[in-house]
This record gives structure tokens, C-alpha cells and sequence, in this order.
């Protein structure tokens, strides 16, 4: 099957459950966000309301800081790359940052903690949000 994509209106083939990503913008079409255009659900990391805004605009669909922050406060865990490391993000009873393929860790205990505190080799990532690259969800 095939639809015209929520944001760009390129064609793109969906499954039978009306997912599928654009190849041209790189939405990821799904009936959750085309019923809730102004709210944010994985695999997507921005609304469909917002992503038509960045389309526009040539941005790409990644969420901001605080959008972030309200993703790990939803319980989602998250891979990324920071500095040329990657790293995980893993959110259960506590909140660990790791460095992959090494010993590494740090632990906050608490969101409020996680939140004032999120660093990484002492750069406070609030302040360096756009040094983080290739985000994904982890699952
Ligand atoms: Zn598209």
C-alpha cells in the first residue's frame, strides 16, 4: 500500500498498519500521529505539527532539549553519539548514561537529578544539546 507522506506529501509504501517512513523528509507516517498531530511518539521524536513547521524551514526532525527531557521523563532509553563516543541511555529505576563497549557509567538517581546534572566529561549537555548526534531511540 501507498500514501502521500503527513509532511512533504511524497508517496511512500506503507505497511499494514498505515507505517512508513519518507524516504524524501524522513517522517515516520503512523495513524498515532496523524490522529494527534500535536503530540510526540516514537519513532518520532517531534510532532507532526512541528515536523511540517521544520519541514518548511529545512530543519531536521530532531527534538529539542526540554522535548528530550520530557522523552527520558516518559521512560525511554536513547543511543547517541557525543564527542565521537557512543553512548546509552537507559532509563529503569534510576537514570544510566554508558559509554558503549567500555566500563563506563554514570548514574543519577532521579529524574530532578538527571535533569540538573546531565554531563558528560564534565560538558554540561544542556548547553551543548547540538553536539549530540545520531539520536535513536533505544529498544
Ligand atoms: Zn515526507
Amino acid at each position: 500500500m501507498e500514501k502521500q507522506c503527513d509532511v512533504c506529501e511524497n508517496t511512500l509504501k506503507i505497511d499494514a498498519w498505515g507505517n512508513g517512513t519518507c524516504k524524501k523528509c524522513g517522517w515516520n507516517n503512523d495513524k498515532y500521529s496523524t490522529s494527534y498531530p500535536n503530540a510526540i511518539n516514537p519513532p518520532n521524536f517531534i510532532s507532526l505539527n512541528q515536523a511540517k513547521r521544520y519541514f518548511k524551514l529545512g530543519k531536521s526532525f530532531l527534538p529539542t532539549y526540554p522535548q528530550f527531557l520530557n522523552l527520558v521523563k516518559r521512560g525511554f532509553d536513547f543511543t547517541f553519539k557525543f564527542e565521537g563516543k557512543k553512548y546509552q541511555l537507559s532509563v529503569h529505576n534510576d537514570y544510566t548514561l554508558w559509554e558503549i563497549d567500555t566500563n563506563n557509567f554514570v548514574s543519577y538517581k532521579t529524574f530532578s537529578e538527571f535533569k540538573s546534572n546531565f554531563s558528560i566529561d564534565g560538558v554540561t549537555i544542556k548547553d551543548n544539546w547540538d553536539k549530540i548526534k545520531s539520536l535513536q531511540y533505544d529498544c
